[in-house]
C-alpha cells in the first residue's frame, strides 16, 4: 500500500481497500491466505511523519494443530497504527508495516474451536476412544472368564 504525500489533505485522508495477500510471503501450508488483505486507514501528515491508524485483516486457511482438520480463521488487527519519518519522500510504501502487525497477530498453534462454537473432533476423539477402550478391557475380562470355563 503507497501513499502519496502530496495528497493528503492536512486534515488527512482515509484509505481503504485491498492488499494482495503474496506480502505475506507466507510459505506454510498450516497457514494459506485466503483473502485478500483488507485495510481501512486514517492516514495523516504532521511534522514528524507520516501515519496512519485503522483495522487491517486477512482470512487464513489454517490446519487446527489438534485435530488437523482444516478451518478458515479471519486475522483481524483492530488498531494497527504506524508513524514514518518522511526524510524528504512523497512516496511511502505502508506494505511492510501492514505485513509485519499482520505475522504479529497470527496464531503459533490455531485451534479449529477458536470461535467457541466449532467442536474440535480432536477433544471428541478423545473421550470416544476413552470409552471404546474401558469396553475392551471388559471384553478381555469376558474372555478371561470365558477361558475359566
Ligand atoms: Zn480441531
Amino acid at each position: 500500500m503507497k501513499v502519496h504525500v502530496l495528497q493528503i489533505p492536512p486534515d488527512g485522508k482515509h484509505y481503504e481497500g485491498e492488499e494482495l495477500n503474496s506480502i505475506l510471503e507466507l510459505d506454510d501450508p498450516r497457514t494459506v491466505p485466503v483473502s485478500p488483505i483488507s485495510y481501512s486507514l486514517d492516514v495523516g501528515v504532521n511534522e514528524d511523519g507520516l501515519w496512519a491508524h485503522g483495522p487491517i485483516g486477512v482470512d487464513l486457511d489454517c490446519e487446527c494443530v489438534r485435530c488437523l482438520s482444516r478451518f478458515v480463521l479471519p486475522i483481524r488487527v483492530d488498531d494497527f497504527a504506524c508513524h514514518v519519518e518522511l526524510e524528504g519522500r512523497e512516496l511511502v510504501d505502508l506494505t511492510e508495516y501492514i505485513r509485519e502487525d499482520i505475522l504479529l497477530a497470527l496464531p503459533a498453534h490455531p485451534h479449529c474451536d477458536w470461535d467457541g462454537e466449532t467442536d474440535c473432533k480432536a477433544s471428541f476423539t478423545t473421550d470416544h476412544s476413552a470409552v471404546e477402550t474401558l469396553d475392551d478391557i471388559r471384553d478381555v475380562w469376558k474372555d478371561l472368564d470365558n477361558l475359566k470355563l
